[in-house]
């Protein structure tokens, strides 16, 4: 059987390939080049399946899509679905930060709790359809460190450190591979594709 991959991140497509091939090596999974849907949901479940069942409709296979960010609590959950373009749609990762970093400058560390969220939604053509997620709590950092990762990973700092307390931007990619919220969601994932 094959599964499409509803994204062009060829960073996303090599992560979710792995997983795939160590749980399901009999899946075949093939890139997605059909029309894009408006991602218009407000949650990361909405925009996940939005995009997966775009395109199990247009392939006829099983899909996998993927929608991300970071929600900060104090900020009522944003940026969340609106953390690629938090500063404007140009889409520009360091805008984004600095204004999550100019929005949170007087709150102080106990509020600045914050998590980032992974949704992955999979989505059969006989209908069914499942989303799973994984969640990296933390909190936001006064100011970037590292130049690690991409996006906010220089301003998250997640939990269960001990001292000292470092940024994602600081983590190795293999760390961060180790605890991220795209590895929990992938952990949640596996026992979907095994029944699939
Ligand atoms: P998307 O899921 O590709 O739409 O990504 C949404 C946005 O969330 C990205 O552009 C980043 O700003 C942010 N984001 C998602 N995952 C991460 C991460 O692992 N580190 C840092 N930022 C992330």
């Amino acid at each position: 059987m094959k599964v499409v991959l509803a994204t062009h991140n060829p960073h996303k497509v090599t992560e979710f390939g792995g997983i795939i091939a160590a749980t399901r090596p009999d899946l075949e999974v093939v890139g997605y080049d059909g029309p894009e849907p408006v991602e218009d949901g407000v949650t990361f479940e909405q925009n996940a399946l939005i995009k997966a069942r775009a395109a199990s409709a247009h392939t006829g296979m099983p899909a996998l899509a993927d929608d991300s960010g970071v929600s900060v609590d104090v900020l009522g959950g944003s940026p969340g679905v609106f953390s690629a373009y938090w500063a404007g749609q140009r889409k520009d990762a360091i805008a984004n930060r600095d204004l999550l970093l100019d929005q949170l400058r007087d709150i102080a560390d106990p509020h600045r709790s914050a998590r980032f969220v992974s949704v992955i939604a999979l989505v059969h053509p006989d209908g069914r359809e499942w989303t799973v997620r994984g969640e990296w709590p933390g909190r936001v950092a006064h100011e970037a460190v590292g130049d690690g990762g991409f996006g906010y990973d220089p301003v998250f700092v997640p939990d269960g450190q001990s001292a000292p307390e470092r940024t994602v931007g600081e983590f190795s990619a293999e760390e961060k591979q180790a605890q991220s919220h795209r590895a929990r969601a992938f952990d949640a994932l596996v026992p979907l594709l095994v029944d699939l």
